[in-house]
């Protein structure tokens, strides 16, 4: 009697300490085997097992003590028809169950008891404790299960909802980690919290470097006029009065690389309405901002360029018709000559115009033949040595050039515009080469010139729409910057490349493969 009173007060004692420890346990695998190899251990079994609801509503052994782990997957029998009921157990069959189990398992199973863990009547999974000797479970062992089995089915549901959101923030991370967007989380003094990768990209500071530091420091924002935004207007003062705001400027890299952002801060209150983060998704505006000047210069640029020669050819037209003038012959050929070269420069303007248009919209139809390209290349500089004075144009090809499958007059542009940016851009003259070299899959055909050249760092940009180098030179002379881009888009229609090597200084030279039919 003595024996049973102590067996039952050290299940008591038990049973306290160990819900202790259970509900202050939150990692699932962890706890799962603790509940099993307590429940083992004063129900004085050898073995049990835990197993829990899926969402497939079939259940799964999540921990096992006494079990070898091959041999779980033989215990669906005891998991599968199970009674919701605590009422109902045990299962009238349970022993049938036990045996076909233990003969598979190889394991001698001779008691169970089980149970199912419930919460609020819903079935979240099944404990069972076996033993090996035939001492059969008394009611006082099911009724110490039962009571053990709804504490561990608190800390089991408080272990599973701690696991669930755990991911869920695991989640909600990767997707701020991984927006393309910056994502900036700040505290309620301005204090970085939480940076992601694209922001870290932007702004050169990681973002273990970044956390902790003032919003200002790491988000050298500077508007237009260079002011320093972050600093000036703290977000949080602004989003006091507004709720939100909206910041544009420039993050300057601790590198000096410059991206053109706008910035939506947000603020994030609590249940009793206290500012806790501020949340800044920053949206890179380079591309858009880029766009715009683009368009800004290409509109005053095309006007200007386009003022000049109409603006020669009314002078020049109205001053012949003058009714009270005589013009000798000289002077009527001379603007005449005028008239025909502004129309001409007008007609290119408009050409070149048209065709960037067309491109921009991929409608760039080639139309293919075999070029002489020695011949086409020939008759283009003949064109450009009746203006060119200054320099000397020569050609280079070797005599056993072959037909290239091209568009004659796209590729005769290509030309025109690579021999009049030569001359154009080496005003004092010098030599101008055209030429080309025979590949076995492709041919390989320059312009080059000995005028000034082009800083290595503009060369990459020469062939985008509208860009001109932003040299005294390339200012006080004529053109709009499409000449390259048309050239690059006629050169990449042929399935070819186009290029530059320039060293400042000892002038340029453009270079451009053309491929060759295959036999
Ligand atoms: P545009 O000549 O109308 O400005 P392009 O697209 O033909 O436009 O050329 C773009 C820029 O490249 C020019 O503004 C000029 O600064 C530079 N460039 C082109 N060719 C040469 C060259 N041969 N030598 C030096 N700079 C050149």
């Amino acid at each position: 009697m003595a024996y049973v009173q102590d067996y039952l007060q050290r299940q008591r004692d038990y049973l306290l300490s160990i819900s202790r420890a259970m509900t202050a346990r939150l990692d699932l695998p962890s706890l799962l085997q603790l509940i099993i190899s307590k429940a083992v251990e004063m129900l004085r079994g050898e073995a049990g097992l835990i197993a829990l609801q899926g969402r497939d509503g079939s259940f799964h052994v999540r921990a096992s003590i006494g079990l070898p782990p091959s041999t779980l997957q033989l215990f669906a029998p005891l998991l599968t028809d199970i009674p919701l009921q605590r009422t109902h157990w045990p299962m009238p069959d349970l022993y049938t169950r036990l045996r076909l189990v233990a003969a598979s398992a190889g394991i001698n199973l001779r008691q169970v008891v089980g149970l199912p863990l419930t919460l609020d009547d819903r079935l979240i999974g099944l404990i069972y404790v076996f033993r090996t000797h035939d001492t059969a479970f008394s009611a006082d062992d099911r009724q110490v299960l039962s009571s053990f089995a709804d504490q561990a089915a608190i800390a089991v549901r408080n272990a599973t909802l701690y696991q669930q959101l755990a991911e869920e923030k695991r989640r909600v991370e990767a997707i701020i980690e991984n927006s393309a967007d910056g994502v900036l989380i700040l505290d309620a003094q301005c204090r970085i919290e939480i940076m992601n990768r694209a922001l870290a990209e932007m702004t050169g500071w990681t973002a273990e470097q970044a956390h902790g530091q003032p919003c200002w420091r790491v988000i050298a924002l500077r508007n237009a006029q260079g002011i320093h935004l972050c600093e000036t207007e703290c977000p949080l003062r602004a989003l006091q009065n507004e709720g939100k705001l909206q910041i544009e400027g420039d993050i300057i890299r601790t590198d000096g690389h410059r991206t053109s952002v706008s910035i939506t801060y947000s603020p994030l209150y609590d249940n009793e309405g206290t500012l806790v983060n501020i949340i800044g998704n920053v949206h890179d505006v380079t591309r858009f901002r880029e766009a715009e000047e683009m368009k800004a210069m290409f509109i005053s640029v095309i006007s200007h360029e386009l003022k000049t020669p109409v603006a020669l050819i009314k002078g020049y037209a109205s001053t012949l018709r003058r009714e009270d003038a005589h013009w000798d012959e000289n002077t009527v050929r001379e603007s005449l000559e005028i008239i025909e070269e502004e129309s001409d420069r007008l007609h290119h303007l408009i050409n070149n115009l048209l065709e960037a248009s067309r491109i921009q919209a991929g409608m760039l139809k080639l139309e293919l033949s075999d070029v002489a390209i020695p011949k086409l290349a020939a008759k283009t500089v003949g064109r450009f040595r009746v203006q060119a004075t200054k320099h000397d144009l020569q050609l280079d090809f070797p005599e056993d050039f072959p037909p290239v499958l091209a568009d004659e007059e796209r590729l005769q542009e290509v030309f025109s515009n690579l021999i009049s940016n030569a001359i154009k851009y080496s005003p004092e003259g010098g030599t101008i080469r055209v030429g080309g070299r025979v590949y076995p899959d492709y041919v390989e055909l320059y312009v080059s010139d000995t005028g000034p050249g082009i800083p290595l760092e503009k060369q990459s940009r020469l062939f985008e729409p509208f860009y001109r180098v932003d040299s005294g030179l390339g200012r006080r002379t004529q053109g709009v910057g499409l000449g390259l881009f048309l050239c690059k888009a006629i050169v990449e229609g042929h399935g070819g490349r186009i290029w530059v090597e320039s060293t400042p200084g000892q002038g340029a030279t453009f270079r451009f493969t053309l491929p060759l039919r295959q036999p």
